[in-house]
């Protein structure tokens, strides 16, 4: 059996950098990093929350830990580039909007005070400011701030395969198959490898609270979402290739939804894509996560999200429009778990629908307390700590 100073199970947004930064410190690191599924739509999983092309990433934030965790990751974007050769981020800007009055205007409120806090801080804009300088058509009495650096979008299956890479240039190994079994640093993957470890990180992603690989279950609401794509003609690719990344409030709307500007998809077409649920079906087992990727989402949330889509995108000419289904994972806290879960075990988690664009800063942190260094001097209002069943 091969044994190492650490296991990190799961590769994604937190687990890859988590390795990375453990293989970088000069510790022995196994990185069980099951790959995205061939086809979602027959595969047992399993599964993750980054199978895509494109994350949000932006400084601004409604909370000033969130917008920390991302400004320390956005800081770091080009180094990864640079060392990996993966293009990553893509600084197209990023525009947060809401109300100023009426139940969302609290939110517009915080995110204003992140953004007017910031080293460089973005411009403000209103309804009609965002209308002249992109052609977003907002809701009136919109306030928003607009990003025109550090912000816009990043590949997420591009980060993976880079934070791998340099895990692997410091000296990690990479295991693919999935962990099905993890006990007291033994370790069991599907392919009958046995691995063995000091300390073992499980970074599973919204399979954490159901795959009974901690040794305490972490609470966790894993939600079915979906999501729509419009397929974009290259033209109109082109009208809109000045788009920011945004998220907003719709007039009437008690919660924002974000999109993503014209992003090549892997089929070689232009996609714009939206999101943002607030209540939707949960996810229970892996069972429960099988079944929901082998669909296609909820078709009639793809049409309220679409008609928002070009309600904000005047003339917008869409070619033709999908749904899929996706799951983000909400902890008790509003922030990610990053915690002990036994002595020899740390749990890392809990992306709140955010943690892609500051997944290097979460894998740091994780690193941290894996290897018994406290992250209170980090910086941060939040400990970061577990809620546990
Ligand atoms: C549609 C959608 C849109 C989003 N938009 C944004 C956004 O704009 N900006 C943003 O910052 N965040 C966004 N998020 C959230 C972000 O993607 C997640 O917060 C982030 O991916 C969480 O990272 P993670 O490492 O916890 O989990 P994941 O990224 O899901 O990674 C978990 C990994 O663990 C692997 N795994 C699971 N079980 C095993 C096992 N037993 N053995 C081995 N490997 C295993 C999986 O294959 C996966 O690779 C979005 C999420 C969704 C679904």
């Amino acid at each position: 059996m091969d044994t190492f100073d650490f296991i990190v199970i799961g590769g994604g947004m937190m687990g890859g950098p988590c390795a990375r930064y453990l293989a970088e410190g000069g510790h022995s690191v196994a990185l069980v990093a099951a790959p995205e599924p061939a086809n979602r739509t027959t595969s047992a999983g399993p599964f993750g929350s980054h199978f895509d092309a494109a994350r949000i990433t932006r400084r601004v934030a409604a909370d000033a830990d969130w917008s920390l965790l991302s400004r320390r990751s956005i800081d770091r974007y080009r180094d990864i580039e640079a060392r990996s050769g993966a293009r990553i981020f893509h600084e197209t800007g990023a525009l947060m909007a809401g109300p100023t009055e009426g139940g969302m205007a609290a939110f517009t409120d915080r995110f204003l005070s992140i953004a007017g806090a910031l080293p460089q801080p973005p411009d403000i804009l209103d309804a009609a400011g965002v209308a002249d300088r992109l052609g977003i058509a907002l809701p009136n009495g919109s306030r928003a701030s607009f990003e025109t650096m550090q912000g816009g979008w990043m590949d997420p299956r591009a980060m993976r395969g880079a934070q791998i890479d340099l895990a692997l240039k410091a000296g990690a190994q990479v295991f693919a198959s999935p962990a099905c079994d993890a006990q007291e640093g033994s370790i069991r993957l599907a392919d009958g490898t046995a691995l063995s470890a000091g300390h073992v990180v499980v970074a599973t992603g919204p399979h954490a609270a159901s795959d009974g690989l901690l040794p305490r279950v972490p609470l966790l609401k894993v939600w079915a979402r979906t999501i729509a794509f419009a397929r974009l003609s290259e033209a109109e690719g082109a009208r809109l290739a000045t788009m920011p990344s945004m998220i907003w409030v719709p007039d009437g709307w008690d919660h924002d939804l974000y999109m993503l500007p014209p992003v090549r998809y892997p089929d070689g077409h232009l996609y714009l894509k939206i999101g943002g649920q607030v209540d939707s079906a949960r996810i229970h087992s892996s069972e429960d996560m099988a079944a929901w990727f082998h669909g296609d989402g909820e078709a009639d949330v793809g049409l309220r999200l679409l008609a928002e889509m070009r309600r904000v995108l005047p003339g917008l000419q869409v070619e033709a429009e999908h749904t899929q289904p996706c799951a983000v994972v909400w902890s008790e806290t509003g922030y990610p778990y990053i915690d002990r879960a036994g002595p020899n075990v740390t749990v890392l988690c809990g992306g709140n629908g955010a943690a892609a664009k500051c997944g290097d800063e979460l894998g740091r942190l994780g690193a941290m307390v894996a290897s018994g260094a406290g992250i209170g001097g980090e910086g941060y209002a939040q400990t970061f700590e577990a809620v546990w069943a």
